[in-house]
């Protein structure tokens, strides 16, 4: 009984998978050569595969990343002028790791949303990153739409629920500002200049001012809007504990 059960699902089973996309495999020896037209094709194709019911706008954005840089002449190339090739598995790594990359800016710009500061930031967007480099890293034959979960507005939800299980509770509650420059110091945010919101505004301000100007100084408003500030949010933000 148990048999012919089993027996009578299998084509069906056949069926199901030769209509979806069929899995992607990482090519194990393959060294066919591609052309300058065929890596841009064979990009398109993993990517539909992997990234499998995202959407369209998400996966050309990451083909065209992925295919400037893979097809960037080598310096042997360069110098002797010579065609651009690459092996089948040299373009599938690339895949790999410039959806790596492309999710971890993604998923940076999104965090500094919703979390407004720098550290936190800093937190989800490695947190995602190492999800995403185990998952390549310990698979060998994706399932068509395995990677998807880390892109469009699906890794709007999981920048979310990262914040929600790592505990950082500091979504800003009022409008905030998108600048790119320190309010006191006017230098350029950047890994080596972070920042950090001010409390209630939402004004943004380097770390390195916000101590001394707030914490060593011990002013209480804002200097952008001339609003009071909450300066124990402030010093939260700065991980440095409230003196009492
Ligand atoms: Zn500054
Ligand atoms: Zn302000």
């Amino acid at each position: 009984m148990k048999n012919t059960l089993s027996l009578a699902i299998v084509p069906l089973v056949l069926t199901l998978i030769s209509a979806s996309a069929t899995p992607t495999k990482v090519p194990g020896q393959l060294s066919n050569l591609l052309h300058e037209k065929q890596i841009e094709t064979y990009v398109q194709n993993i990517i539909a595969s992997l990234l499998h019911g995202s959407a369209a706008r998400d996966q050309q954005a990451i083909c065209k990343h992925i295919t400037k840089k893979i097809s960037t002449p080598t310096g042997w190339e360069k110098s002797y002028n010579l065609p651009v090739e690459r092996t089948q598995q040299e373009v599938y790594q690339a895949v790999l790791s410039g959806i790596l990359d492309f999710v971890e800016r993604q998923s940076f710009t999104l965090a500094k949303k919703e979390t407004g500061d720098y550290l936190s930031t800093t937190q989800i967007s490695e947190k995602i990153r190492n999800e995403l480099a185990y998952k390549i890293s310990s698979t060998d034959n994706f399932i068509p739409g395995e990677l998807s979960e880390f892109i469009g507005k699906n890794l709007e939800y999981k920048v979310q629920s990262t914040c929600y299980y790592m505990s950082i509770p500091y979504k800003p509650f009022i409008k905030r500002y998108d600048e790119k420059k320190c309010r006191i110091c006017f230098n350029r945010f950047n890994s080596s200049r972070p920042w950090i919101y001010i409390s209630p505004c939402g004004h943004d301000i380097c770390t390195t001012c916000a101590d001394t100007y707030f914490i060593r100084q011990d002013k209480v408003r804002c200097p952008a809007c001339n609003q009071f500030v909450d300066t124990y949010q402030i010093r939260m933000n700065l991980y440095i504990p409230t003196v009492l």
